[in-house]
């Protein structure tokens, strides 16, 4: 097959040729420091604060609450342990979900050894918190609320505007991973209610080493690396400007989207799944049947296996990822499938399908036609699964 079809933008996306244009420049001739005093410093530094107010303006933020990260892990792990080590003398406990990204649930447990407590709530069989869990698991040293906008593997998205209303009235910090969620759909961090909230570059047509976190004034934190007292001294060290430039050229291009796009998504992802559903039968959609990233399908195909489907698929042309034990990026069964409550067999024989700006109804039909074809194949030789 001489055209791939690329199915997999949960993971990452290719860079938007726009965005390239906007960083060329300062990798070269504009490669001035921005914290230096001559000209070649204020150029660099207009073009880092044009990109902070490109991304400030995406999530209805002022432009100083935006601190450039490395990416998203680094913007979780700064509002995780900045805020846990910032509130040490109010509290040592931490409140998330099961389904966390491991940016977000790896920090939590590194902070045991520092005693520090985390709860993790469950979720329901759709991917969906429940509010009173939260509620339950506030005490008086709860310092830290965090639950994703939307999860990256089965695409259920939270009501955290709803846990924000818990939050405040506990006087608790609350901070949201947002990386799936910033720039394919609306995010607005006053509706959200949020005091942090996490974004990257590589997720939404940008570079891949850029993120940024948003910090509410007021919040609690403490800087995240020290030195040179960049970003106000939050996180030092020389900014990435061609980096910065291309994150916000990225969210600037996004904006202009964001009122279509989710729908054009959404559209052609429901045709693939019923198509799914008509040619194939016997599969499960994982994850919540409305409240979903508007690009993701996430399906256990009944008496088949995830590996299996995957590699095919990619022999074929078409890259998709499976929440089964060797693929996924950390090792063994997908954990946000196991808080589902999916048993091994049914994580085993998952598919993830993550739909982006270029994906047309011809690769979707493509890609139903193939998998339909080895589904059937792997259940004619079911035993083997
Ligand atoms: C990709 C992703 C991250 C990590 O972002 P990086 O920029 O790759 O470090 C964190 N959280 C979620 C939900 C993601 O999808």
């Amino acid at each position: 097959m001489t055209n791939k079809i690329y199915l997999d933008h949960a993971a990452t996306t290719p860079v938007d040729p726009r965005v390239a244009e906007a960083m060329l420049p300062f990798f070269t001739e504009q490669f001035g420091n921005p914290s230096s005093q001559h000209s070649f410093g204020r150029d660099a530094k207009a073009a880092v604060e044009k990109a902070r107010s490109q991304v400030a303006s995406l999530i209805n933020s002022e432009p100083e609450e935006i601190i450039f990260t490395s990416g998203g892990t680094e913007s979780d792990n700064f509002a995780i342990k900045g805020t846990a080590f910032a509130n040490m003398a109010r509290g040592s406990h931490i409140i998330t979900s099961t389904i966390e990204h491991h940016a977000v649930h790896d920090p939590c447990e590194f902070l045991k050894q520092f005693g520090f407590e985390t709860t993790f709530i469950p979720v329901d069989k759709n991917g969906m918190i429940n509010l009173a869990d939260i509620e339950k698991a506030i005490t008086d040293r709860t310092i830290l609320i965090s639950v994703m906008h939307a999860n990256n593997e089965m695409g259920t998205i939270q009501p955290v505007s709803d846990v924000s209303i818990i939050a405040k009235s506990h006087g608790i910090q609350l901070h949201t991973d947002a990386v799936q969620t910033f720039g394919q759909i609306p995010v607005d961090v006053k509706q959200l209610g949020v005091d942090m909230l996490s974004i990257s570059g590589h997720k939404i047509y940008g570079p891949k080493g850029i993120g940024a976190i948003y910090i509410k004034k007021s919040t609690k934190i403490t800087p995240f690396m020290h030195g040179g007292g960049q970003e106000r001294g939050l996180r030092s060290s020389t900014l990435n400007v061609p980096g910065i430039v291309g994150l916000g050229r990225a969210a600037e291009i996004a904006a202009d989207m964001i009122n279509t796009e989710p729908l054009r998504q959404s559209t052609l992802r429901n045709n693939l799944i019923k198509k799914l559903q008509e040619d194939v039968g016997d599969l499960k959609l994982n994850g919540h049947p409305s409240s979903r990233l508007p690009n993701n399908i996430n399906i256990s195909f009944n008496n088949t296996d995830g590996e299996f489907l995957m590699s095919s698929l990619d022999i074929s042309g078409i890259a998709c990822s499976t929440g089964s034990a060797c693929s996924s990026a950390g090792s063994g069964p997908s954990h946000v499938l196991h808080a589902l409550g999916l048993s091994e067999r049914m994580i085993g024989c998952s598919l993830r399908l993550t739909l982006g700006r270029s994906t047309t109804s011809e690769d979707l039909n493509s890609a139903a036609e193939m998998i339909s074809d080895l589904v059937k194949k792997a259940r004619a030789m079911a035993p083997r699964f």
